[in-house]
């Protein structure tokens, strides 16, 4: 008898061989690999996107999800080795039985204000966390809220708590991102009270050691503990370019959050065609997908728009 493992394989490459004839043009037009040019899209979607309308009823909401076209989560909501009151093992199966793979979480420490005597703390909820996503096989965790930083000095106790959740995620094969809203995009300076945002902060004259927090984020923290979850959106809003971000960092900014102001590609506001120019350059292999509360109230209509777009959108492979 033909061992079937072979005949498999054979019968495979014929088919390849086929398809890379017929289709080298194409795979050239797609300056990529062969291999991705029938293969379904990738897209993620971060759940915060759908509120509370998820949870209604979440066996049937994943699979909705699944059956728009995502294939990968963000999970928002954990508290307590939970996630919004469900027991994470239990997400994840019904995750698992809508087709749907998380990869990754949103959690915030308990404290915003990060000290020299709170710093144990803040571990120790890394460390719990660390495990308690580890056990469902998730590779990121992400860290959305920003900590106090009003000056310099603050800034930087933050970038060591920071490297420090990226060591005891890496020491749990996790790694460890944060990501960013818009006032990330503001300015401090050394022994300061408050952050200074847009360009007419200083009034035009900036004071010597002034810095963006989120350049000195990306700049202090430890580029093999922490990585950056980039919401392209968020980046706008704080009066900066995304790409120029993504091509100035691009071994640190390894995620990112498609985010429009509503959904996708309506605003005007959002250059994604050069935001996916750039993540396919810089081979950034997951984003997520986030819908804040729309107008319409139904979210998952929203979150179906968005996943169109991207379905529908040429300069998404
Ligand atoms: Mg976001």
């Amino acid at each position: 008898m033909q061992n079937r493992r072979k005949f498999i394989k054979n019968v495979s490459a014929v088919s390849l061989g086929g398809m890379l004839a017929g289709r080298s043009e194409l795979a050239n037009a797609a300056s990529t690999s062969i291999f991705s040019v029938n293969a379904p899209k990738k897209i993620g979607l971060q759940i915060y996107s759908l509120g509370k309308e998820l949870y209604k009823d979440l066996p049937g909401g994943l699979k909705r999800i699944s059956q728009m076209g995502y294939s990968t989560l963000e999970l928002a909501g954990y508290k307590d080795g939970k996630i919004n009151n469900l027991e994470m093992s239990e997400f994840h199966k019904m995750a698992e039985d809508a087709g749907l793979k998380i990869i990754s979480s949103h959690l915030n420490p308990p404290v915003r204000e990060y000290t020299a005597s709170n710093k144990g703390l803040i571990a120790d909820f890394w460390k719990k966390a660390a495990d308690d996503h580890a056990n469902i096989g998730v590779t990121y965790i992400v860290q959305p809220g920003q900590p106090l930083t009003r000056s310099i000095e603050e800034v930087s106790l933050v970038c060591e708590v920071f490297n420090e959740a990226g060591r005891i995620a890496k020491a749990t094969g996790l790694i460890f991102g944060y990501h960013n809203h818009e006032m990330e995009f503001a300015r401090v300076i050394p022994g300061g009270k408050e952050m200074f945002f847009g360009r007419r902060a200083f009034g035009g004259n900036q004071p010597e050691g002034t810095e963006v927090i989120y350049d000195k984020f990306l700049r202090q923290t430890d580029p093999e503990l922490v990585i950056f979850e980039l919401d392209v959106y968020w980046a706008v809003m704080g009066q900066n370019d995304p790409v120029e971000y993504m091509k100035k960092y691009p071994n640190r900014i390894r995620l990112l959050h498609i985010k429009d102001k509503e959904v996708l590609g309506q605003s005007g506001m959002m250059n994604f065609e050069k935001i996916f120019e750039q993540l396919y350059r810089y081979n950034i292999q997951d984003y997520f997908v986030e819908l804040e509360g729309i107008s319409s109230g139904k979210q998952f209509e929203g979150v179906k728009g968005c996943v169109d777009y991207l379905l529908r959108a040429s300069f998404v492979k």
